[in-house]
């Protein structure tokens, strides 16, 4: 009776993150090749065919731009915004089914899936709350220069959150990009650093608070240990549960949502 979010991996090189339960398989975002969407679904003894839906964040590449194929050559149905839609170059007749924000979205034969916008230049990004049913929600935030009071609502109480800690502030001003990309990444529509990231969660994070993944670091101008105590940093007093980080190789592990004590002794998670 769970839902598992697993990453097949994060980073400005592709990210696909997958929500399973017994009875449906939905990707959240699809920026990988075919044949790596694929090789990387094998590693979990997952066909392609099996998944019953592609929700689509916003068209960036690493985000969007595998999307296409994985319609084409496997049938599986997308899920976007009409800015992401039009922006990638998918059908809107028979190729896409459009979704509004705050629209829920019902998938395969249990997930459900609300659309949250987020802040991002150039695009109409969202991030999805998901659950199984009416139960317990997992977030799944990545792409977002800032928050807004609405992120902070939908994310409070999620059994798991997922969100981007994408740079360290010093190691990205320090770096050698220039001035112009580095003040688009750390302004209100670039990413989040590790310090806002953590801030962020500091709003959010409660009892009910499981698991948090920290996700699409940036591989030059960040290091997952300077993420996770940047993050920890922030919530220590709140949080009690497991905390990881998917980066762009994957998937490496799964969290679970609304199980029962009984699945998680099997599954030897307990
Ligand atoms: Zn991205
Ligand atoms: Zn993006």
């Amino acid at each position: 009776m769970s839902l598992s979010i697993t990453h097949l991996g994060t980073g400005s090189r592709g990210n696909a993150t997958l929500l399973a339960t017994d009875a449906s398989k939905v990707l959240i975002d699809q920026g990988f090749s075919g044949k790596e969407l694929q090789r990387r679904l094998r590693q979990l003894e997952i066909d392609p065919t099996e998944i019953d839906g592609i929700v689509i964040s916003h068209h960036h590449g690493d985000h969007g731009g595998g999307a296409a194929i994985a319609n084409k050559r496997w049938g599986i149905p997308l899920f976007s915004n009409f800015r992401t839609a039009t922006a990638l170059g998918l059908d809107l007749v028979g190729g896409v089914t459009l979704f509004e924000d705050l629209e829920r979205l019902e998938i395969g034969a249990d997930i459900s899936l609300l659309p949250i916008p987020v802040p991002h230049d150039g695009a109409d990004n969202v991030g999805f709350i998901a659950s199984r049913g009416t139960g317990e929600r997992a977030a799944v935030f990545t792409d977002l220069g800032s928050w807004t009071d609405e992120i902070i609502q939908h994310l409070r109480g999620c059994s798991h959150i997922s969100i981007e800690a994408n740079y360290d502030h010093r190691r990205l001003w320090e770096g050698p990009y220039t001035n112009s990309l580095k003040e688009r990444i750390s302004s209100r529509g670039g990413h989040l650093s590790n310090q806002q990231t953590g801030e962020l969660l500091g709003k959010v994070v409660n009892e009910q608070t499981k698991s948090i993944v920290l996700t699409h670091l940036s591989e030059q101008n960040n290091r997952p240990h300077l993420a996770e105590s940047t993050v920890l940093y922030h919530i220590d007093e709140l949080f009690e549960g497991d905390i990881a980080i998917s980066l762009q190789d994957g998937p490496l592990f799964s969290h679970f949502i609304g199980q029962a004590d009984t699945e998680m002794l099997t599954s030897g998670l307990l």
